[in-house]
C-alpha cells in the first residue's frame, strides 16, 4: 500500500530547497537498483495463476548471493501460490535484535488494455520508471537491497545484524507478512520501505518535504443487519425495517468519535501546521495539536474531508441493502460501516460505541472484517531513529523538513506493531503528488530518486545496525 503518501497542505508558498552538492556516485549499486527494478516488474507478481512473486524472490536472492551473502542465510519460503523472502547478514553481537527492512514483492493487478505502456514491461523514459509496482515497490525494494550491497561492498561490519524481509501478498492477503512478522518478533526495528516518503514540488521537480510513517489506522468493516417479520405494504407495522436501519445510519452519520493525539500525529500537526499556505487551516492545525479538543480547530479540520481522517477514529456507512419486493415490507434491511480507527482502541470496543450510538436493539452488528486486519498501537517516537532518519535524509536531499505521519490504511507494519515490534515507513523515495499512481494506471517512479536513495539506505543503515 501506498497510502498517506498524500499531505492536506497547499504547497504553493514554500521554501524550496535544493538537493546536497556532495551527492558521491555509486556506479554498481546504482546500475543494480535499475536492473532489479526492471527485472522485478517484468515478473507478474499477481495474486492468482501464474503468480511470479517467488521468481522476484530468487532475483533478489541472487544479487544478495553475489553480493556476498551466505546462501545458508536466506530463506525463500513457498505459500499457497506465492512465497517469502528472509536474508539475513549476521551482526558481530548475536545478542542484539536485528535491524529489519520490510517491503513486499507482489503488485496490484494491472490489465494490460487499460495501460499507454504494458504494464509488466519496465520501460525507461524521460527520467521515469513505468510498470506495475515501479512506485509500489518493487523500485523500493530493489534500493534498500541494492544499498545494502553497496554497504558490504564498502567493508562495513555491522554490530546488529540486517535482515531483508519481503512478504508476498501484502497487497491482498497478508498471510505471509503475518508469517514474516511473528518471525522476526525479536526485531529491534522495522524500517518499511512501502510507505510515506516525500514529496516534489511540481513546479521545481525540487523536494519539498519528507515523511516517515509511525502508526496506521485499523480498517474495519461492520455490517448492521435489522430483520421484521415482514408482510403486505398495505397493512404497515410499527416496526419496518428500511425506517429502522434508516435512522440507525443517521445517528451514525453525524456521530463524531473521540478527537486524539499520540506522538506521531502531535507532530504531524506541528510540523504539516509550519508548511500550510492557508493560515485558518494552520492556525488550526497547532491548536488541535496543543488541545484535541480545542472546539474552533476541530470545526476546521472535521470541514475538511483531507484532515477529518486524521483526528479521530472515523466510521461511515458506505453500502444498504433491503427489501425484496415493491408490495412487502421489507424482511431486512442491511448496510455495511466501513470504519478506520485511531491506534489504541480495539475492534470489539468501536463496535460497542457503535451500538449505543445506534440505540436501536433490533440492529445486529457484526464485524466482518477478516484476518488481514488487525490492531496495531502506534510506534513509539524513538530517538535513535528519528536521529539516524533525519541525518539519512538530509545527507540525500539537504535539510528539508521531515514529518511524521500516521496512514490512514495498512502495510506490513501493522503485523510487526501488534507484535510490539517498533516499525517505521521510511522509503527513501520523493514522488511529485501529481505522479504518484500507485495502484493505478501507468504507474512510475523518478529515477532521479536512485543515487539519493543509496546515500540515505547507506547512512540509516549504518547508523541503525551499527551501534
Ligand atoms: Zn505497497
Amino acid at each position: 500500500m501506498r497510502l498517506g503518501t498524500l499531505i492536506p497542505i497547499s504547497l504553493g508558498a514554500m521554501l524550496l530547497a535544493s538537493g546536497p552538492a556532495w551527492a558521491k556516485p555509486y556506479p554498481e549499486a546504482e546500475r543494480q537498483v535499475l536492473e532489479l527494478s526492471r527485472q522485478a516488474i517484468a515478473l507478474r507478481s499477481v495474486r492468482g495463476p501464474g503468480n511470479k512473486t517467488g521468481e522476484v524472490a530468487q532475483l533478489f536472492r541472487d544479487a544478495l548471493v553475489k553480493g556476498g551473502w551466505d546462501p545458508r542465510q536466506i530463506e525463500i519460503v513457498p505459500y499457497e501460490d506465492t512465497a517469502y523472502l528472509i536474508a539475513t547478514w549476521p551482526g558481530s553481537d548475536p545478542s542484539l535484535g536485528p535491524v529489519v527492512v520490510s517491503a513486499h514483492m507482489d503488485v496490484v493487478e494491472a490489465k494490460p488494455e487499460d495501460w499507454e505502456r504494458d504494464p509488466f514491461t519496465p520501460v525507461v523514459e524521460n527520467g521515469y520508471l513505468y510498470g506495475r509496482g515501479a512506485s509500489d515497490t518493487k523500485f523500493d525494494a530493489a534500493l534498500a537491497l541494492s544499498a545494502m550491497i553497496e554497504l558490504r561492498r564498502q567493508g562495513f561490519k555491522p554490530r546488529r545484524g540486517l535482515v531483508i524481509a519481503y512478504s508476498g501478498d501484502e497487497e491482498t492477503t497478508m498471510n505471509t507478512s503475518k508469517l514474516i512478522a511473528q518471525r522476526l518478533k525479536n526485531a529491534d526495528i522495522v524500517l518499511n520501505v512501502d510507505g510515506a516518503s516525500g514529496v516534489l514540488s511540481e513546479e521545481t521537480g525540487k523536494p519539498l518535504f519528507w515523511s516517515w510513517q509511525g502508526a496506521e489506522k485499523t480498517y474495519v468493516d461492520y455490517k448492521i443487519e435489522v430483520t421484521n417479520p415482514g408482510g403486505h405494504s398495505s397493512m404497515p407495522r410499527k416496526d419496518n425495517a428500511i425506517v429502522q436501519l434508516s435512522q440507525v445510519l443517521a445517528r451514525i452519520g453525524h456521530y463524531n468519535f473521540k478527537p486524539e493525539l499520540n506522538d506521531i500525529t502531535r507532530q504531524y500537526w506541528i510540523e504539516a501546521a509550519k508548511l500550510e499556505a492557508d493560515p485558518r487551516q494552520a492556525a488550526a492545525m497547532k491548536a488541535f495539536a496543543a488541545d484535541p479538543q480545542d472546539h474552533g480547530a476541530l470545526g476546521v479540520l472535521r470541514a475538511n474531508p483531507a484532515t477529518a481522517g486524521r483526528i479521530a477514529t472515523t466510521c461511515v456507512p458506505t453500502m444498504i441493502a433491503g427489501g425484496h419486493a415493491q408490495n412487502a415490507l421489507p424482511q431486512s434491511a442491511t448496510a455495511n460501516i466501513n470504519c478506520r480507527i485511531f491506534p489504541g482502541h480495539s475492534r470489539e470496543e468501536i463496535l460497542a460505541e457503535l451500538e449505543k450510538v445506534a440505540a436501536e436493539p433490533a440492529a445486529k452488528f457484526t464485524d466482518m472484517t477478516g484476518d488481514e486486519s488487525v490492531a496495531a498501537p502506534a510506534s513509539p517516537m524513538r530517538d535513535d531513529f528519528v536521529k539516524a532518519a533525519r541525518k539519512a535524509v538530509t545527507a540525500a536531499w539537504g535539510p528539508i523538513p521531515i514529518i511524521p505521519m500516521q496512514a490512514s490504511g495498512a502495510s506490513d507494519s501493522m503485523w510487526y506493531r501488534a507484535l510490539g515490534v517498533p516499525s517505521y515507513g521510511a522509503s527513501a523515495t520523493l514522488i511529485k503528488e501529481s505522479e504518484d499512481f500507485a495502484h493505478g494506471l501507468n504507474e512510475r517512479e523518478p529515477l532521479l530518486n536512485i543515487n539519493p536513495g543509496i546515500t540515505y539506505y547507506l547512512s540509516l543503515y549504518k547508523d541503525l545496525a551499527g551501534k
